[in-house]
């Protein structure tokens, strides 16, 4: 399981291989909120992502291996590709043939292979699935692995080291890494603080997953939150009971919403993908006023710069 302690450790582990992110006061998101709104600005991380935290724990754990693999396409796979080669290893990203070329170009570029098989996700994953069966690598998955988790996690012991007063803390929510690894360590400390889980509508698979009582499968919809997509996996082991026993409010937000969070966060020089957008949209939208001080987390800045433009033109 993961506990304060791995997340400490996860901390001196990565230390070397992660940056400092900075926080901000936001004066508007403040005046909007009622109370002081802090920012983590955690799209400045290296990769374009706080994903490096738990790849680059996950990486510096693992013993004698002949690479590592996985089939996410995002930002997981980005970072795990940089962590690899941190530490001189073979990355290979499993990837359908549906994927564009521009996802493909961003792993090769980190020195990874991009493996293109079958014409989905799952086949990609099967793939990943017999690397490690017949080749021996490591499959890391993007956040139901306790390393991952514990690495995720380092994000809230930064936050509380910058701003020991926080009372809350509003945090971008797919599969749960994130959320569980920060909550599990910021609990630890203070356990008044209170975390909120932010996601779009759109096919929210944590939330139907909570509503339901057990991991359920969700369509998966076009959503400004892309970084947000994608199932918590039916045989979720980590992530969903953590989540469900350490989150303590779930905000849904639309895409407009989101499209209001996101051009706000642009409009004070901030350039961050969907994803994280969310804890700006629901401030805007009226739904998170406290407490205070509140911090959100902007999880990530990977957003093709077509598409910001194009969402910064629609206001
Ligand atoms: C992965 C990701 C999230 C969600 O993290 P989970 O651990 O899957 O809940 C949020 N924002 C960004 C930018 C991400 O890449």
């Amino acid at each position: 399981m993961v506990g304060l302690d791995q997340v400490l450790a996860a901390r001196d582990r990565i230390a070397g291989q992660v940056v400092q992110t900075p926080v901000a006061l936001s004066d508007r998101l403040s005046a909007h909120a009622g109370g002081p709104v802090w920012l983590k600005l955690e799209h400045r991380q290296t990769t374009g992502a706080f994903k490096l935290r738990g790849a680059a724990n996950a990486v510096a754990l693992l013993g004698d291996v002949a690479g590592v693999t996985t089939a996410s396409t995002g930002n997981h796979g980005r970072a795990l590709a940089h962590a690899a080669r941190a530490r001189g290893l073979r990355a290979v990203i499993c990837l359908s043939r549906l994927v564009p070329q521009n996802k493909i170009d961003a792993i090769t570029a980190l020195g990874a292979e991009a493996r293109i098989i079958g014409d989905s996700q799952d086949d990609a994953f099967l793939e990943a699935q017999r690397l490690e069966r017949d080749e021996g690598f490591a499959l890391i998955p993007p956040f139901d692995h306790a390393d991952v988790i514990a690495g995720q996690g380092t994000l809230a012991l930064e936050i509380l080291d910058q701003i020991p007063q926080a009372a809350g803390i509003a945090v971008p929510l797919s599969g749960g890494g994130l959320l569980a690894g920060a909550a599990v360590a910021a609990k630890a400390l203070r356990p008044d603080i209170r975390i909120i889980g932010l996601c779009m509508e759109r096919g929210a698979a944590m939330a139907a997953s909570l509503a339901a009582g057990q991991p359920v499968e969700v369509t998966e919809l076009a959503t400004l939150a892309d970084s947000l997509g994608g199932g918590i996996g039916l045989s979720n082991r980590l992530t969903y009971p953590m989540v469900r026993d350490l989150m303590d409010d779930l905000i849904l937000l639309t895409e407009d919403q989101i499209a209001t969070g996101l051009r706000h966060l642009a409009h004070d020089g901030h350039v961050v993908e969907g994803a994280a957008a969310v804890g700006a949209a629901a401030v805007l939208a009226g739904r998170l006023a406290g407490p205070f001080p509140l911090v959100l987390i902007l999880s990530g800045s990977n957003i093709d710069p077509a598409a910001h433009a194009a969402i910064l033109r629609a206001a």
